[in-house]
């Protein structure tokens, strides 16, 4: 019975991801999430129903526009399949229930700062506020879960992720912009502290590891930057999911 709902949240993420990949598309450019329907970017033409089922029609029409054979960009399939598997993942993990939803949200929202971040160089304020909003109310109205921090908590997480970021951003002089600013203000009301020292000590070990690895795979000179966002991201979906594992863990060496 386990394996059949762990499929129907595979279903359902897959489902949710091709939703997400429309906020993707749409947000950055300032359009409508409902208007208009689904159209091919290059040819304009309308896109049927029965080329709209996630995974499979990228599958059916190997990748192209069925109309001018466009290429259709990957990252479509792969949100729809990344998504689906976080959260058969999540369920497994969590189990049914409210706290199941509360994560499932915000790696929902990770995930399109995630992929804008990583298309754009951008994190829209659009996204950022609305989303400070959601864990502040999280955190009034039900500070009970677990992976919800009080009020103190999360007041305290947001102003040591504001903090420090702002403080890097004025000494570092552009090496960080004020999306990341924002960003780690929000992943403070998010995790909490001290669950956002993690966080952040997380996303700085991963850039920097990226980064390492790919001037020493001569992909990019020491001169280009690369978004920071991405790595905040993925920081903040792993400290949610074991950042007190990982703090205890540290904390075991003292
Ligand atoms: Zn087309």
């Amino acid at each position: 019975m386990e394996s059949i709902w762990i499929a129907v949240f595979a279903l359902l993420g897959v489902a949710i991801g091709s939703f997400l990949n429309v906020c993707i598309d749409r947000l950055p450019a300032h359009r409508s999430l409902v208007f208009p329907a689904s159209h091919c970017t290059s040819c304009q033409s309308r896109i049927s129903l029965k080329d709209l089922i996630p995974v499979f029609s990228y599958l059916w029409l190997r990748g192209r526009c069925r109309y001018c054979q466009a290429p259709i960009p990957k990252r479509l399939l792969w949100v729809e399949i990344g998504n689906g598997a976080i959260l058969a993942f999540l369920y497994w993990h969590y189990g049914f229930g409210i706290e199941l939803a509360v994560i499932a949200f915000y790696f929902c929202l990770f995930l399109v700062l995630l992929v804008i971040d990583l298309e754009h160089h951008l994190i829209l304020n659009k996204v950022v506020y609305p989303s400070i909003i959601v864990a502040l109310a999280l955190s009034i109205f039900l500070p009970e879960l677990d992976s919800v921090p009080s009020v103190a908590s999360a007041a305290a997480g947001g102003a040591i992720g504001l903090g420090l970021f702002l403080l890097i951003t004025v000494v570092s002089r552009g090496g960080m912009g004020w999306g990341d600013v924002k960003m780690a203000a929000l992943i403070g009301l998010v995790t909490g502290f001290p669950l956002i020292l993690v966080a952040l000590l997380l996303a700085v070990i991963l850039g920097g590891l990226v980064a390492w690895i790919m001037i020493l795979l001569k992909a990019r000179s020491r001169k280009q930057s690369i978004p920071f966002g991405p790595f905040l991201a993925l920081a903040t979906m792993v400290t949610l999911l074991w950042g007190s594992d990982i703090l205890n863990w540290y904390l075991g060496f003292f």
